[in-house]
């Protein structure tokens, strides 16, 4: 179990919203094993439960507004408390740290739990107006254990207006409406700027994977060329 723990690496992808941090996720655990964790769809499945704590989130998020740091922070602790040592692969944080203060909860807490775990900070860059046009084109899965991600533009579905895993239905995020995704893209670049000073500050490198116009399999094969090049050990199975 030790040595399965050595190799082990956390990625965190970072970069606004609609940038594909999700769909790169979930080729990754398609093609590599990967575990993934979206901090937004386990704040979906909190929100789907109907608990306290789903309500509070839904306003938050139903505004185009964070949550908290610290019940972000501790909803990624438990996880991988809970889970680390099933996990034999490396693990995607789909959105997570996204302010400086979870990245120095975050950072601590690696040091203190998991010091054999390296971590890497993947920062996906991406025009605004490609934001706009994608985030207006998503759709998603309505089945809060699937939440697959659909494009009308570049991934549509076989069946129109219905998941090609599980056949439920596809709705629109609320989140995806354009009034929301403005407020969304408003409050983006002041965190970004945070983090990535934070990062800086602290010496943390962060990889830069360009996005533009590129198809989401280029972008796999970019961050496969990554792993290749700088983390080999970690898609090895252990
Ligand atoms: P996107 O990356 O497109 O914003 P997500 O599904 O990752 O979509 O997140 C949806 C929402 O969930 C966010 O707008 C925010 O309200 C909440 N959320 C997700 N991750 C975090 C986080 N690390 N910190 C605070 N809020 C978060």
């Amino acid at each position: 179990m030790h040595s399965k723990r050595k190799q082990r690496t956390i990625f965190s992808f970072f970069g606004p919203p609609g940038a594909g941090k999700g769909t790169l996720a979930t080729h990754c655990h398609s093609e590599l094993g990967f575990t993934v964790l979206s901090t937004g769809d386990l704040c979906r499945k909190e929100i789907a439960r109907g608990s306290v704590l789903g309500r509070q989130f839904e306003e938050q998020l139903n505004q185009g507004k964070l949550i908290s740091d610290e019940l972000i922070a501790e909803m990624i602790k438990k996880q991988l408390l809970e889970k680390v040592e099933s996990y034999s692969t490396s693990i995607i944080l789909d959105g997570f740290p996204r302010t400086a203060r979870q990245a120095s909860y975050f950072l601590h807490m690696i040091k203190m739990q998991f010091p054999e775990v390296q971590f890497k900070v993947i920062f996906f860059d991406i025009p605004a107006d490609e934001v706009m046009r994608r985030l207006s084109n998503r759709l998603v899965c309505s089945n809060q254990d699937c939440q697959a991600v659909y494009s009308l533009i570049s991934l549509a579905p076989q069946k129109e207006g219905l998941c090609d895993k599980c056949g439920k239905a596809l709705i629109k995020r609320h989140d995806d409406e354009i009034d929301v995704i403005r407020k969304r893209l408003d409050l983006y670049p002041s965190y970004e700027k945070e983090l990535l000073d934070y990062y800086k500050s602290v010496n943390q490198p962060v990889e830069l994977l360009t996005i533009n116009a590129k198809s989401a399999a280029k972008v796999f094969e970019c961050f496969s060329n990554f792993l290749g090049q700088e983390t080999r050990a970690c898609c090895e199975h252990p």
